[in-house]
């Protein structure tokens, strides 16, 4: 084991718990008697069968996913959930996208392709730096669902909750959220998350949807990879899925559930973030953007006075094993990642860094 690791404040690919690294390590020639590794395994095998089982097994325990509720397991990342979602879900051929930073806008770009987009609710003349008010939306009857983007990676916004869809399926995007607390699942139509923000190695997406959001009657051309049906038919195993990733998943879920669940989880990261924002907010040489009410737990962008500190500061962090702190390039700045598997002592390390820096500019 290598014991050099960094803090690493990506945005994704993220870090993972050490632990789990540790367990698959030891299961990487040999998976528990089997004479094989999982990534040599046939996805049809007994015992992958029983990995893919555990995996969806401890992601509904974890967070309590009702019966009329299917997980899939799909490749294609958070992106082609942006295809998927309106060309499966888009029955009447209109929906509803509240637009909160680049990632709703990409997925209502996309959506554009396959029907109405109505948005009744935009932060962009804003910059982005804020959720926007969320009562008495005007929606379209004819819209099929609503769309949000609950936690947008870039600008940092997190919605404090989700609206009032009157009724019509809610389709939440929490790549960047995804397990870092508890969730309602019954709120929802449907939620998809890329899992290399918060959960395990890219290239996986889950997506929780209700069994009644699952038709059987796309449009004739609608590629069969692209119909929740099909995965829904098939229990994730049309194909060959991505069974390494499932299977690191499965380790980080059963991680949590031994840590002590979303209820454990939320309250190490209210505190992982509460030490960053405490010191950001106390500083006069560092700003955050975001307005309290809207800060994401998960991603935290920040400023010091001008853009050629900002450079040299990333320069000075990644001396002191501090990773990627680097900001989205546009939006600039800087910003730290601070997803589950980052450890409260990394936030600490960040801070102290932070504080050094702005003394040697002469700042406090
Ligand atoms: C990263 C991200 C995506 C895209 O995920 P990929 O797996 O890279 O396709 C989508 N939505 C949000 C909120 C993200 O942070």
């Amino acid at each position: 084991m290598n014991y050099e690791r960094k803090y690493n404040f990506s945005a994704g690919p993220a870090m993972m718990p050490e632990a789990v690294l540790e367990e698959v390590a030891a299961e990487l020639l040999n998976y528990r008697g089997s004479g094989m590794s999982v990534m040599e395994m046939s996805h049809r095998s007994r015992v992958y069968q029983t990995i893919l089982e555990e995996t969806e097994a401890d992601l509904r325990a974890l967070l309590a996913i009702p019966n009329n509720y299917r997980v899939l397991f799909l490749q294609g990342g958070g992106t082609l959930q942006f295809s998927m979602v309106p060309m499966n879900l888009m029955a009447h051929g209109a929906a509803e996208y509240l637009l909160t930073g680049a990632w709703s806008q990409k997925a209502m770009e996309e959506a554009k392709k396959f029907g109405t987009v109505y948005v009744p609710a935009s932060s962009q003349e804003r910059g982005y730096w804020e959720i926007p008010a969320l009562e008495n939306l005007s929606l379209h009857p004819e819209s099929d669902y609503v769309y949000i983007c609950e936690n947008e990676t870039i600008h940092g916004t997190c919605y404090p909750s989700v609206p009032d869809t009157m009724g019509k399926p809610l389709v939440s995007d929490q790549s960047s959220l995804f397990l870092s607390k508890p969730c309602s699942v019954s709120d929802y139509g449907l939620i998809f998350a890329g899992v290399q923000k918060n959960v395990g190695p890219a290239g996986l997406a889950i997506v929780i949807i209700r069994e009644d959001l699952i038709r059987g009657d796309l449009p004739q051309a609608t590629p069969v990879y692209l119909e929740y049906a099909t995965h829904a038919g098939a229990s994730s195993l049309y194909n060959t899925p991505n069974c390494w990733a499932i299977y690191v998943c499965g380790k980080v879920f059963r991680y949590l559930r031994s840590t002590g669940g979303l209820d454990a989880m939320a309250r190490r990261n209210e505190e992982k973030a509460r030490v960053l924002y405490d010191f950001l907010d106390r500083s006069s040489f560092y700003s955050c953007p975001v307005k309290p009410p809207f800060r994401s737990l998960m991603n935290v962008p920040f400023f010091t006075p001008n853009p050629e500190l900002d450079a040299q500061l990333v320069a000075f962090s990644q001396k002191a094993g501090l990773e990627n702190l680097k900001g989205h390039r546009s939006v600039g700045g800087l910003r730290a990642s601070l997803f589950n598997a980052m450890p409260l002592e990394g936030v600490k390390a960040l801070v102290a860094c932070l504080e050094e820096f702005a003394q040697n500019c002469g700042e406090s």
